[in-house]
């Protein structure tokens, strides 16, 4: 129950990594909102899961407690800033935000379109700088600390032919964290990276249906496997959580040891 008394944002939750997320911040005690583009079926999924999370100090704190969607296209600054409201009007506060809507979208550097630059730069760059600056401006007009999470990849680091413009949104998200952690040490606000590895999420569809690719990328692994979301939720949990306290500007993998044995496909 580390984070009990918290409230949470945790963008593009509907699916995958996010509702992992979201799931395993609820199992730790906190109040989560949740946020969903084009899949209300999707976010009321990731709902039911928070309220099946039991747990004895859930449970005695349920009518608070039970999380909250909010549509939001996190391309558009109006619904990130509208999003950020609607939360606070809700809970009363943040205190928590996960960055972890992205999108990827695949083609030859020499044929990417300006609209799909457009809508990848949106989300996982843009999106991720005015949805934390909304936060922080909360942060701060409240006077209290808080915690950024951003989920950005393996990618920040490692090349990923015909995804350019993916890898250069998580190398712009990588620094934009180390900045934040320096401009926003003051305030008592801690800003890290989570960059996972292959995670088995509809991002990969593509991927899970290629048993060629698969059984490449998986002798990549170290660990023989590919990751659930709930291996990325823990360490955001450890991160959301006090027990970080002193922990900001840093980028930590969580990809079964794929960054230091990679060969491209
Ligand atoms: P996913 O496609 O299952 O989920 C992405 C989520 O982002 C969805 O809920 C989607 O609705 C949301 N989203 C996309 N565009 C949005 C928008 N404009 N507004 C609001 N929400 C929007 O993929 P995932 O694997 O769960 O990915 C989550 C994050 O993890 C992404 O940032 C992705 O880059 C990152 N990541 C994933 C992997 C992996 O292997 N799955 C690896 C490295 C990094």
């Amino acid at each position: 129950m580390r984070l009990e008394g918290k409230v949470a944002l945790v963008t593009g939750s509907s699916q995958g990594i996010g509702q992992g997320i979201v799931v395993r911040l609820a199992q730790e005690g906190a109040d989560v909102v949740i946020n969903y583009r084009s899949h209300p079926e999707g976010a009321e999924e990731t709902l039911a899961k928070v309220q099946a999370t039991g747990g004895k100090c859930y449970m005695a704190q349920c009518s608070k407690s039970q999380g909250y969607t909010i549509q939001a296209d996190l391309g558009n600054i109006n619904e990130i800033r509208q999003l950020i409201a609607e939360s606070i009007a809700y809970f009363g506060k943040l205190d928590i935000l996960v960055n972890n809507a992205g999108l990827e979208k695949h083609a030859p550097f020499w044929e990417v379109t300006e609209a799909d630059y457009d809508a990848v730069m949106n989300v996982n760059l843009k999106g991720v700088f005015f949805t934390t600056q909304a936060f922080v401006q909360h942060l701060i007009a409240t006077q209290r600390s808080g915690k950024i999470i951003n989920i950005s990849s393996v990618h920040e680091e490692l090349s990923f032919p015909n995804f350019t413009a993916y890898c250069a949104s998580k190398g712009g998200m990588k620094m934009l964290t180390r900045n934040l952690a320096v401009e926003l040490g003051s305030f008592g606000i801690t800003i890290n990276n989570v960059a996972p590895g292959a995670i088995e999420t509809p991002i990969n569809i593509k991927l899970l249906n290629d048993p060629q690719k698969l059984g490449a990328l998986l002798r990549n692994i170290p660990l023989g496997r590919l990751g659930q979301p709930q291996d990325v939720a823990s360490l955001v949990a450890f991160l959301a959580s006090s027990d970080a306290d002193y922990v900001t500007g840093s980028t930590f993998f969580v990809d079964g040891g794929l960054l230091w044995n990679y060969q491209e496909q």
